[in-house]
C-alpha cells in the first residue's frame, strides 16, 4: 500500500496527517467565528522520557484566515496522538464570551507505536485571549 520507497519518516508524517484528518475542518476561522477580532495562543509544551526531557515554549497568533484546526504537536515524535486540540476550548469560551483562559492538556496518545501499553507523557500549558468586536 505505501509503496517501496515509503521511508520511516515519511510514513509517520503520513500516519500524523491521517490521525488529524479527524479534526479537519474546512470552513473559515473568521466565517465560523464572526465576531472574533484576534486569538492568541501562549504555550508550553513539554514531554519527559529516559532519553530526556524535551521544552517548547512560544505564542502562536492565529490566523483567522486559515480553517478551523487549532492543534498543536507533541513534543514526542512517536506518539501516536493527533497531537493537542484546543478547538473545544475556543468554542466554549466563544459561548461564555471569555478573553482569557489557562489550563494543562494531557496527551491522549501512545508512547510509541511499539508500547501501546504506555501512556504519552507530553503535556501542553495554554493560555488562550480572544479579543472580540
Ligand atoms: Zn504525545
Amino acid at each position: 500500500m505505501y509503496g517501496k520507497h515509503m521511508t520511516r519518516a515519511k510514513l509517520e508524517k503520513l500516519k500524523q496527517e491521517q490521525r488529524r484528518m479527524r479534526y479537519l475542518d474546512t470552513r473559515k476561522i473568521c466565517d465560523v467565528f464572526p465576531n472574533i477580532e484576534k486569538i492568541e495562543i501562549t504555550y508550553h509544551l513539554h514531554h519527559g522520557s529516559v532519553f530526556g526531557n524535551q521544552d517548547k515554549e512560544g505564542t502562536w497568533n492565529v490566523n483567522l484566515q486559515s480553517q478551523m484546526c487549532f492543534v498543536l504537536d507533541c513534543l514526542n515524535r512517536e506518539c501516536s496522538s493527533a497531537g493537542f486540540d484546543l478547538k473545544n476550548e475556543i468554542y466554549d469560551m466563544r459561548r461564555d464570551n471569555l478573553t482569557e483562559k489557562s489550563d494543562e492538556m494531557h496527551c491522549d496518545g501512545q508512547e510509541a507505536p511499539d508500547h501501546p501499553e504506555q501512556r504519552c507523557s507530553g503535556t501542553l500549558h495554554y493560555t488562550i485571549k480572544i479579543t472580540y468586536r
